[in-house]
């Protein structure tokens, strides 16, 4: 069996999990194991930016680091290894996406901006988006500068995300982007966060502080069905 982690905050209509080092981004197998057609996954070119795709019909990938999308079908996904993986639906309206948020992106705010999206564009009411923070290196694994600690301090704020310790700032990107996510007005029962950090489970995950490669990547998948 494969070792999927599910987190089972969204509706039953909706199929979202983040994968292990077993399966990682092997497109081919996660489509056999959830029956998908393959034509209808989408990943798009990963920058570290804050770009946000909305996709339906033409599923030709294109540079964007947060995917929404409101089809039926379509499956969208992003990959990390080390970088949060990030699932998000309006469950009343339907809208799913899925954002990677490394330091680069969490610094530009990447997930409020696709809330904001998500308010302006489809008139999303914050109490009903679910969010789901999948496996990243945490806290005292993630060593960062003070260049680093601050410009994710500037576009979250106060909270109890980051630490200082011999000199060097350590971050809890999850944690910082949840406070991001509240501020935009998301309830916190809405807000799922996995205990793993890939950086202490190098067998279970790929970790690209642990590994000091890009060898691999595991990812977050959403769809509705
Ligand atoms: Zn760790």
């Amino acid at each position: 069996m494969h070792k999927l982690i599910i987190p089972e905050i969204f509706n039953n209509s909706i199929k979202a999990f983040f994968t292990k080092k077993d399966i990682g981004v092997n497109i081919d197998k996660i489509c056999y194991i959830y029956s998908i057609n393959r034509e209808r996954v989408y990943l798009p070119i990963q920058k570290h930016t804050d770009i946000i795709q909305l996709v339906s019909g033409d599923l030709t990938p294109k540079i964007a680091d947060a995917v929404l999308t409101t089809d039926k079908g379509i499956f969208v996904g992003i990959q990390v290894a080390d970088c949060v993986p990030i699932l998000i639906s309006d469950i009343k309206k339907n809208i799913i996406g899925a954002v990677h948020a490394g330091w680069r992106s969490t610094a530009s705010c990447i997930l409020k901006k696709t809330i904001q999206f998500m308010l302006q564009y489809f008139h999303s009411d914050p109490a009903s988006i679910k969010i789901a923070l999948g496996p990243s290196i945490r806290w005292s694994c993630y060593y960062v500068s003070r260049e680093v600690k601050d410009v994710i301090f500037k576009a979250t704020g106060e909270g109890k995300y980051y630490f200082q310790r011999d000199g060097g700032y350590f971050v809890d990107l999850p944690t910082a982007n949840m406070y991001q996510a509240i501020s935009m007005g998301i309830p916190i029962e809405n807000i799922w966060i996995s205990n793993e950090c890939t950086y202490c489970n190098p067998r279970e995950f790929y970790s690209f502080r642990y590994n000091k490669d890009h060898k691999g990547k595991q990812g977050g998948f959403i769809g509705i069905f």
